[in-house]
């Protein structure tokens, strides 16, 4: 799946999180900014992917785990993107940046809910993913729709209109729109 195709994951992760555990704007934001990083981040295993171009960090840490995995891989998997939000949640913290522990756990949990809405999507192509690594390298792929073809468009479209209509509904449980 392309990375616009991925992103769009994000705002119905955002808006379900937002509802359903009545946050505040600026939690708002934080999902939305973690979920669409965590949305792309798996396919920092694949050279030239958006996510391994972004910035110095990415593109090190892109390549040093090429040399350990193959694209589709590790960072595609439930287990990975479990450890890899740890991992991060963990760094940030080390940032001064003194965030309390609600923030926190947001943080790791829109990652993790990023990067696992990535392997879900991924899983609709024909190649698949890893969902039980270790247990089994066994690859699932639920449909056959390619990147980049016009089944991942038709997908797109589908997924744009269903974030529109959650987002009118989002807009008026939070009390900003009324029809
Ligand atoms: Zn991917």
């Amino acid at each position: 799946m392309k990375s616009s195709t991925h992103i769009l994951a994000a705002g119905y992760i955002t808006m379900a999180a937002s509802l359903k555990m009545n946050m505040r704007l600026d939690e708002t934001f934080v999902v939305l900014a973690m979920s669409s990083a965590g949305s792309i981040l798996p396919d920092i295993d694949k050279k030239g992917s958006k996510i391994s171009e972004k910035n110095l960090v990415a593109g090190i840490s892109g390549s040093l785990l090429r040399i350990f995995t193959s694209h589709r891989g590790f960072t595609h998997t439930i287990v990975g993107a479990g450890l890899i939000s740890i991992l991060i949640t963990l760094a940030i913290n080390l940032l001064p940046l003194n965030l309390d522990n609600n923030i926190n756990s947001i943080i790791g949990m829109s990652l993790f809910f990023g990067m696992l809405s990535h392997i879900i999507l991924d899983s609709l192509n024909p190649k698949g993913v890893m969902l039980i690594w270790p247990l089994s390298r066994k690859r699932f792929n639920l449909m056959n729709i390619k990147t980049g073809s016009i089944s991942e468009f038709i997908f797109r479209m589908i997924l744009c209109f269903g974030l529109i209509i959650f987002a009118i509904y989002f807009l008026m449980e939070k009390g900003m729109f009324n029809l």
